[in-house]
This record gives C-alpha cells, structure tokens and sequence, in this order.
C-alpha cells in the first residue's frame, strides 16, 4: 500500500538538502570542517564495516537500486496505461522522496568533498592552465627517462617478461606506500584499507571504467580484468578517492604523488606508464599532429610493449555502450563542478607541471 509522504517529512528532508547545498558554496568551510573534519571519521567507519565482506556490498546496493528503478519504471507504466493516476501520482512522490534522501546520503557520506578546497590548497601550488606544446614535450621527455630507468630496473634479464605481481601483493604495496607518502604529506593518511575486486568486472567494458570508489560504502572497486600493469596506478587513483580527493584530477595527481615517492618501483612503473599515455593523448589533442607529437626521447623497446599492449587491450575492449555511459558521468561531473567533465581525467597535467615547477623532478 502506497502513502504520500506527509508534508513535513517533505519539508525536513527539502531543508536538509539546501543547508548541504549551501554548504557547497563555502570551499574553505568544507575542507575545515567536512574533509579534513569529519569525512575521515565517516570513511574509516564505513571501510570498517564494509571490509569484513569479501565481495563489495557497494556493487551489490547499486545492481538493487537498478532493479528497483526497473520495477518502478515498469509499475508507472502499467498504471498509466490504466488510467489510474492517483495512485501513480503517490508512487512518483514517494519514490522522489526516496531519491531525495540518497541525494542527501551521498553528499553527507562523500560527495561534499567534491567543493573542497582540495590538494591545490594542501601543497600550495597553482595548476598551470596555458601550458605550451615544448611544457608538455618538456613534461614528456621527464616521463619517458624515468620509465627508461624504471624497465632496465624492473626487466633484469633478457626475456622481456616483466614480474607480474599478485592482487593482494599489489594491494599490500599500495597501502605501504601510501604509508610512506603520509610522512611526507600527512593529509595522504590511509588508514583501515578496503579494495576489492568488482564483482561485474566481466560488464565492465560496456560502462568503460577500470575502478570506480562506492561513496554509500567506502569501498573501492578495482577490476582484475584489465591489464595487470594498469592495476597499481588503478588502486591508488581509487585510494585518493577515498581518502577524500573527489576530483578526477586530484585522484590522479593524489595517485601520482604516492606512487613516485613510493619504494616500490612496480608502483612507479604503472604510474608513469599512465601519465605517459595522458600527456600524450593531450600533445594529440592539442596539437592535433600525430608527426610533432613524436618522442624526442627514444622509449627502451619493453616500455613501447607494454604501452601497446594497454592500447591493443582498451582497442579490443571498446564498447559502443561505454559512449553513452562516459557521456552520463560527463554530465555528473559537471553537475558535480566539474567544469571540465570527464576531460578533468587530463587536468592532472596542470597540476603535475605545477608540483614540478615548484618542486622540481627527483
Ligand atoms: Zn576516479
């Protein structure tokens, strides 16, 4: 039997979400007194009850709420074709009062953190918006001596086979380094870790993500399907997220300060790769000439495999579905104030030629 909410519940839950709105509007209020007040506590308390379950309950809530939205939608439909619009009307206000309260949830649980002021603000630098082709050509050639190193290190012999190592290696890694990066930076403190597999990792090219951080669970979620190389950086980008960096961009600047002050040279390898392949796409983008984006700096022939072999793998995994998924969490970035949307991804460039102004390469 279906009721309309009354009015006061209405109401309550109507002032609720203005006063978080208005919060928004306040950066300094929310990274005093939400991100680096009260949102630790809230993330360490759901990775803590969350950990315990070895499948992700994040992934289990999400595949309910799209099940019950289908019988909604279904259950509208029918009504509407019955005529009876009095009792559909009582079903749309019920369920947007619903909706109205996971709105609530997800800001309260983690989605503030999306108006902090955020990694800028911690290490003092500005991102640099005007960069020119020689910045990134510059940006790139750092990048590419570095993986140089990082290869001979990592292929000690001559059989050009990389050691692969384990998930819970991997995981075990990233939280040590995480460890010693928050001696450096003390706001990167992860603590209670909590990553796990996603249970739909086999769908997970027809939505076109590789990880993704549960905000109603505090859990991250990283594929186990994709190449073993991307799997490091992945972690870490999920980590910065749920240690309350929302922005794309801060996540991978975040997943990049860990990972190159990490001992761990597989980490860095997996790092650079990484940013390799985005300072890249932006030297293809904005210059928009395969011939000027060429190395200056001859890659060592192992670093060319392992990019190809990302590239060949996002090739052959590329879904028409993943389009339209990316186009919907544009948009949920942007509404998020996310300018950018779903190009924030390559914002990190800014703030990585930013961190090494100031700071220099090591
Ligand atoms: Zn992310």
């Amino acid at each position: 039997m279906y009721r309309y909410p009354s009015r006061n519940q209405f109401i309550f839950v109507l002032i609720l979400l203005s006063f978080i709105v208005a919060i928004s509007y306040y950066p300094n209020l929310v990274e005093r007194y939400y991100s680096m007040g009260i949102y630790p506590y809230i993330g360490v308390t759901m990775r803590s009850l969350t950990r315990w379950f070895p499948f992700s309950i994040g992934d289990i809530i999400y595949i309910v709420l799209v099940l019950k939205l289908v019988q909604i939608l279904i259950k509208i439909v029918i009504l509407l074709i019955k005529t009876q619009w009095r009792l559909c009307l009582v079903i749309l206000m019920r369920y947007t009062y619903y909706f109205l309260w996971l709105i609530i949830l997800f800001y309260a649980l983690w989605g503030l953190n999306y108006s902090r002021l955020g990694i800028t603000y911690q290490m003092t630098i500005t991102p640099v918006k005007n960069y020119t082709y020689q910045d990134l050509q510059g940006l790139r050639n750092q990048i590419a001596l570095k993986l140089n190193n990082l290869a001979s290190a990592l292929y000690p012999d001559s059989t050009n086979t990389l050691r692969v190592a384990l998930w819970e290696t991997i995981k075990c890694d990233i939280d040590n380094s995480y460890k010693t990066a928050s001696t450096r930076h003390p706001f990167l403190r992860y603590s209670v870790p909590c990553i796990k597999p996603d249970l739909f990792e086999k769908y997970a090219d027809y939505f076109g993500y590789t990880g993704y951080n549960s905000p109603l669970t505090g859990e991250a979620q990283v594929r186990q399907n994709i190449p073993r190389l991307t799997i490091p950086y992945t972690m870490a980008h999920e980590i910065a997220h749920q240690i309350g960096y929302a922005s794309e961009d801060e996540a991978n600047f975040v997943a990049y300060l860990v990972s190159i002050e990490s001992p761990n040279l597989y980490l860095q390898y997996s790092c650079y790769i990484e940013i390799y392949r985005y300072v890249s796409i932006a030297l293809l983008y904005d210059h928009d000439s395969i011939k000027n984006s060429k190395q200056s700096i001859p890659l060592n022939k192992r670093v060319i495999k392992d990019l190809q072999d990302i590239d060949n793998f996002l090739r052959l995994h590329n879904q028409v579905l993943a389009i339209y998924m990316m186009n919907i969490y544009d948009e949920y970035l942007k509404a998020n104030k996310q300018t950018k949307g779903i190009n924030s991804y390559n914002e990190v460039i800014g703030l990585l030629m930013a961190y090494h102004r100031r700071y220099g390469y090591r």
